[in-house]
């Protein structure tokens, strides 16, 4: 029977965390009338995680387990992505493995995509971790915001709930779950966010240190980027480009004017680099509008994801 709901959870050494995963997730979607599937992602343990995994039963009430196992640890977000195609359901929904996120809050999700949301955000308004990660992720948080355009107070909180098509056709890589609803507002997206609850680790331990804002920051440079270059391909590239045209230009000017005198050689000088360079970006601006133009044609899951949701509305019948 195709399932309604699929949860899919990655787990990375979570040897002392799956079974009572299982048992969380079996009983917080016990009342609910639907067939449930649970995708466990084992993403390259090195601990009984998959053991433990598959001596779990394979069914209980509405309720059928899947594992997954990777070969080799390739990251939460790859783990997430082998869930999601691995997935059969209507609605998705990504939580932790560790028990930090509460399956509890699974019903308020559901409600909000029964609402019409193709996403649904929690947001752990009562973080259960250390300063040291709380205070980093509000101040990433609040710049993610600014650099997409999309205000979501909790970015980081892995408890999320999609509809299928919508998450499955938007292109995850590196560490880019952190950005779904960036991602998912290119495709025009109703997103809600709702508050859950958040407990401490109480098994194992985190997977991340300080690195985590190193990567958080050039993945944020990353996704503004693919951003602004959705929109305006050369833009960016193109206006520095022009700048940098421009002051090349009185440079020579400059230069011409000096003649041999030493400022005019350095002048000189300055033009040609900065010419160099302005010639420089605005063919890499242009080479971004091919790259851009060639993807559009083949290959734009955004533009796709928009044009999806806009057929059945167009297919509804006149009032
Ligand atoms: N995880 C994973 N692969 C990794 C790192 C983490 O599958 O390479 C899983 C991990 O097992 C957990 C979830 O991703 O289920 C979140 O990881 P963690 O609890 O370490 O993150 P934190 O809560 O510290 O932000
Ligand atoms: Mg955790």
């Amino acid at each position: 029977m195709t399932p309604d709901l699929s949860i899919i959870v990655p787990l990375y050494n979570e040897e002392d965390n799956v079974k009572l995963m299982y048992e969380a997730i079996r009983d917080a979607v016990a009342p609910i009338e639907a067939a449930c599937e649970i995708v466990f992602v084992d993403d390259g343990s090195r601990d009984d995680t998959f053991g433990r995994a598959i001596a779990l039963p394979r069914r209980q009430g509405n309720v059928h387990l899947r594992v997954v196992k990777l070969r080799k640890n390739a990251g939460q977000t790859n783990a997430m992505v082998c869930g999601i195609d691995q997935a059969r359901g209507r609605v998705l929904l990504t939580m932790d493995g560790d028990l930090q996120n509460d399956p509890r809050d699974i019903p308020l999700f559901l409600e909000k995509i029964d609402e019409g949301y193709d996403l649904v955000v929690g947001w752990r308004f009562e973080r259960q971790d250390h300063w040291s990660r709380v205070i980093p992720s509000k101040v990433a948080n609040r710049l993610i915001g600014k650099v997409t355009g999309v205000p979501i107070k909790d970015n980081g909180c892995s408890l999320k709930a999609y509809r299928a098509e919508v998450i499955k056709a938007i292109p995850l890589y590196a560490e880019m779950h952190r950005f779904i609803p960036a991602m998912c507002s290119l495709g025009g997206a109703k997103i809600a966010e709702i508050k859950v609850r958040h407990h401490a680790r109480r098994f194992g331990s985190s997977k991340y240190g300080f690195s985590r804002i190193y990567k958080v920051f050039l993945d944020l440079i990353a996704i503004g980027t693919l951003l602004s270059f959705n929109r305006r391909p050369a833009f960016w590239l193109g206006a520095v480009g022009a700048f940098a045209g421009a002051v090349a230009l009185l440079a020579l000017v400059a230069a011409v004017v000096y003649g041999q005198q030493p400022p005019g050689i350095v002048l000189g000088g300055v033009a040609v680099l900065l010419g160099s360079l302005a010639i420089f970006l605005l063919a890499l601006g242009l080479l971004n509008h091919l790259v851009y133009s060639a993807r559009i044609r083949r290959f734009d899951p955004f533009r796709r994801l928009a044009t999806r949701r806009l057929t059945p509305a167009l297919a509804e019948p006149a009032p």
